[in-house]
């Protein structure tokens, strides 16, 4: 199984990514935990590249193109192979965020991106996609009070959030069938809960 957790910033991805793999194993459940861009050593090459000095270097057409580059290794070199051996593979975005940053908020052809998606996810779509969602302004407030290193987006206005959010949402009601939206503004134990919930149906 193929398993995405795609949200704007300070959602709780990685946590809640982390606790559903914890609770899986303890199903006897083997799972491969891993996240984008990155998750092969080339593709990790590329995370530096993109994400490197906090600054957007490069137009949307660029990024949608290294992020594309960097996500068709991950998926011949990580996720592919592990779902081949029987290993759930989750992963900390995936092919949505694409749509979301690059697309919707880069402006980039959603045409275009559809059809580099096709090539280079072709039949590995995720069989279930965790978008965890939550008002942008308290997404922010939890990245800010824990003093993480300043992601790349987040100078950007609230209004750029919020229409982060709205395209994570839109994509969900897009593919009801492949997508679950989940309340992250719940506490933590709740979201686990909620998510463990999903997975099991
Ligand atoms: O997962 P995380 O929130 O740590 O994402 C790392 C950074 O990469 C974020 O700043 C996110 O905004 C950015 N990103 C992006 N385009 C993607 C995926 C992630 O700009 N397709």
């Amino acid at each position: 199984r193929f398993i995405t957790f795609e949200g704007g910033e300070g959602v709780g991805k990685s946590t809640q990514i982390r606790r559903l793999a914890a609770s899986l194993n303890a199903l006897g459940v083997e799972t491969l935990l891993t996240r984008e861009p990155g998750g092969s050593p080339h593709a990790e090459e590329l995370r530096e590249v993109l994400l490197s000095g906090g600054a957007k270097h490069f137009g949307p057409f660029a990024e949608t193109i290294l992020f594309y580059a960097a996500r068709d290794d991950h998926l011949n070199a990580t996720i592919r192979p592990a779902l081949a051996r029987g290993t759930w593979v989750l992963c900390d975005r995936f092919m949505d965020s694409t749509r979301a940053y690059q697309g919707v908020l880069g402006e980039v052809e959603p045409a275009l991106i559809r059809s580099i998606e096709r090539v280079v996810v072709g039949s590995t779509v995720p069989d279930l996609t965790l978008i965890l969602d939550m008002p942008a302004r308290d997404g922010l407030a939890r990245v800010r009070s824990r003093g993480a290193a300043i992601d790349r987006f987040e100078g950007e206005s609230l209004i750029f959030h919020e229409k982060l959010r709205e395209a994570f949402l839109a994509i969900a009601e897009f593919e009801p069938r492949r997508c679950a939206v989940v309340d992250a503004s719940a506490s933590q134990d709740e979201v686990a809960a909620a998510i463990l919930g999903v997975v099991r149906r």
